[in-house]
This record gives C-alpha cells, structure tokens and sequence, in this order.
C-alpha cells in the first residue's frame, strides 16, 4: 500500500464523506467491525436530504418521500430495523396515482405522445400501492446520529483527495485539514468526485460520465395548509401542457385543522441560470396545485422550499463493478444512482451491498502483535 505522505495528518481506519442516511449506515455497521471511523458532514447538522424538517403543523420529512409496497422496500426496511434496532410497522395503502385535466381528477397512466423528459424518475414516484411507515427517514437519521459514538466532524468539506499511485493517501478538508485514512466511503454526491480526484487520477471516460450524466435537481415544496383540502392518499401526477409533471402527496389531516403536502419537480441539473429555473419550477408546483384544488392556498400557513443538486438520475450500468472507480482502490462510493431502485430503498440497498464488500475491518500490524485495542480520535 502507498505510504502516507503527512505527519500532520489525523489517521483513520475509515473516512466516511456525507452524513446523510447513507453516510450514517455506513458509519455505524463499520465501528461496528472495530474500525476507527471518521464521519465528515459538510453541513452544521447530519441528516442530508432525510433530515428533519419543523414545521407549524410538526415534523415532516425533509421533502417527498414515498416506499413502494415492493419486495425490495421490504427487504431495505428489515436490514435497516436491524441496524437502528427498532422495529419499522408497515401499513400497505392502495390509492391508484391520479393526475389533474379537463377540469377534473383522472387516473394517471403514463405520459402518452407528450415528450416528457424527466419522465422515467416520476415513474418511480407513481405507484399504486405504497408503505406508510411508523418511522420514516427523519427519524431514521436522527437515531442514527444520537447513536454513533465515532469521531464525527461537521460544518467539514472534503475539497480534495490526494492520489497517490492508485490510492487515496490524504483527504483535505476545507482545503485546509489533512486526514489520513485507509479506506473512504463516499456517501455524497457521485458528480462531486472528478472535481475532488483532480486530472489524472481517473480515465476521461470515467470523467465523463459522471460530469455529463443524465442528474437532475429537484426542486421541493412543502406546504402547509390552513384547512383539510382532501382526503386522498393517491400520488399526484400534476402537469400542464409543455411542463415537467409535479409529484405529490398530501398528508392526513390532521386534528388541528392543518394539512401538510409535500410536492417535487425536478429540473435539469448544472442549469447556467438555475436560480431562474428554480423560481420558475415554483410558481409551476403551485400552479398546479392550485389548479387541481383552488382552495389549496386559502389560509395558507406555512411553506418550506428544498433544492436538492443532482439528487436525481441513474449511473446503473455505468460502472463495472458499481460503486468503484477504476484504479482508486481504496474509495468506495455509496450511491442510490448506482441501483436500479430508486430513491431511499435504493441508497438503503446500495449502502447494505458496498458495507458487504468492504467486510471486516482491517488488521493493523500492531494489533496483530499486540491484541485489540480502542484508538481515540479527536473530533
Ligand atoms: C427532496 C427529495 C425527495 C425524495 N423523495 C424520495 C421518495 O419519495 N422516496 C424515496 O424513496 N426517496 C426519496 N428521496 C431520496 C432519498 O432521500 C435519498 O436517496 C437518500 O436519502 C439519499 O441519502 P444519501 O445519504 O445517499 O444522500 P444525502 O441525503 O444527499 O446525503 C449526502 C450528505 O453528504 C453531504 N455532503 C455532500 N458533499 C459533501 C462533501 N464534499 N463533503 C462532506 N459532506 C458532503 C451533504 O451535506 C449530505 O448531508 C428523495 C430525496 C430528495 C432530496
């Protein structure tokens, strides 16, 4: 293995980049094999797009989250109760998908000649039998992080990796801090890594893909109404002539007289004026929310705005094996864009099959000598 060039440097088993629900698995299955665990968030509080979200009518989750009844969800769920401890109810609910036109509610059933870009992420969205779960990502997350004990560094940006040979020697953080490690689990962003590995350190193909991708931001709305506007637990395909569709749910009302709906559009990402195409995407949720129900802004409590970078697309297929880079032999990279399952039962799967990769934890030869013993990392 390629030595480590910085005496500066803190030293790790394992670097973890993003404390996002992915991130946050990761960070606890690997302490859980011995290793000393480095957990870097670049936000002041962990969670990613799965954190909490406060709200006048109480916690939602940050933005729309749906689980298909499907096996796969099922199978997500369980590894998952078996990582946070705690068991996960499921309620089945069938409620066909339904879409607004003509003046009246329709069942949705595809986009027919329209050209719908975005088309085969909303898919995903609009199915007919979903999970309403006892805990959800928000909790999820929250657990996880009041639950893992290793070294954790917030508000911190891996802004670079060092390469040496075919091996990631030193992570700046910051552009400033160097930590060593001898593996790194990247729980961000995938089309974050060429900018991170620098020219050279990966083939222009591999470059390539992950730059010029097929991703898209989303751009999420939560509202929260002053009334109940309806009783349906149908997903909403919302969409005008010449748009992108908006997806939807709306929550059941609640005993306060409020109602909460979480709503998406997705648009491209890497947009050059996004600011502009995220406004518009705006007014467009809302005007076709308004369009669907007209009472849906009277009274109207409170709204919360999420946009969410290159949150969207697929990489499926693109790599051989998922989840690597060739030549970086020390990175695995934890991604829901890597399976074919979108969305969280995607990044819960992606994250339970790279874990099973990376198997035990290193030997260290002074372990090997000397028997276990609990390294301390200063946080
Ligand atoms: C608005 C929205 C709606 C969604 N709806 C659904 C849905 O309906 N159903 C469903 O199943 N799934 C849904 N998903 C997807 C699901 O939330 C994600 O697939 C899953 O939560 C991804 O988790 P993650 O940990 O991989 O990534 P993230 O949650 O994105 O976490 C990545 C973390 O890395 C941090 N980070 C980024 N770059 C760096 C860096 N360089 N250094 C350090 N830290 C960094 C970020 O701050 C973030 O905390 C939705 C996602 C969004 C955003």
């Amino acid at each position: 293995m390629a030595q480590i060039k910085s005496p500066k440097a803190q030293e790790f088993d394992t670097l973890i980049v993003g404390g996002g629900l992915s991130g946050l698995l990761s960070a606890h299955v690997l302490e859980a094999t011995g290793r000393n665990v480095l957990l870097i968030e670049s936000m002041e509080t962990l969670g990613g797009s799965s954190r909490i979200g406060q709200t006048k009518a109480g916690p939602v989750d940050h933005g729309l989250k749906i689980f298909p009844a499907t096996p796969e969800t099922h199978a997500a769920l369980d590894w998952l109760e078996t990582i946070i401890d705690e068991k996960i109810e499921r309620t089945e609910i069938e409620a066909a998908p339904v879409t607004y036109d003509d003046g009246k509610f329709k069942p949705y059933v595809g986009f027919g000649s329209a050209t719908v870009e975005t088309a085969s992420e909303v898919e995903a969205y609009a199915v007919e039998k979903r999970l309403l779960l006892s805990s959800t990502p928000k909790d999820w997350v929250q657990k996880l992080a009041q639950t893992y004990t290793g070294a954790l560094m917030t508000q911190s940006y891996a802004t670079k990796f060092i390469v040496d040979d075919t091996f990631i020697i030193e992570t700046l953080l910051n552009g400033t801090k160097r930590i060593c490690a001898q593996e790194v689990v990247f729980a961000a962003p995938p089309q974050q890594l060429p900018a991170l590995l620098g020219d050279g350190a990966i083939p222009a193909r591999v470059r390539q893909k992950l730059h010029k991708g097929d991703f898209w931001t989303s751009v999420n709305l939560d509202i929260v109404h002053g009334h109940a506007v309806t009783d349906s637990q149908a997903v909403h395909v919302l969409k005008g002539a010449n748009e992108e569709p908006t997806i939807g749910v709306f929550h059941a009302p609640q005993a306060d007289g409020l109602q909460v709906s979480q709503w998406l559009t997705l648009i491209p990402r890497d947009q050059v004026d996004e600011e502009e195409l995220v406004a518009g995407a705006l007014k467009q949720i809302k005007r076709q929310v308004k369009r669907a129900y007209e009472s849906a802004f009277d009274g109207l409590v409170q709204e919360r705005i999420l946009v969410v970078p290159g949150s969207h697309g697929s990489l499926v297929g693109q790599f051989d094996p998922a989840g690597r880079l060739p030549k970086i032999d020390n990175l695995w990279i934890v991604s829901a864009l890597f399976s074919s399952h979108r969305n969280t039962v995607g990044a819960i799967l992606e994250t339970q099959r790279i874990l099973g990769e990376l198997g035990p934890a290193p030997v260290h030869e002074t372990e090997r000598q000397l028997g276990p013993h609990t390294v301390t990392a200063e946080a």
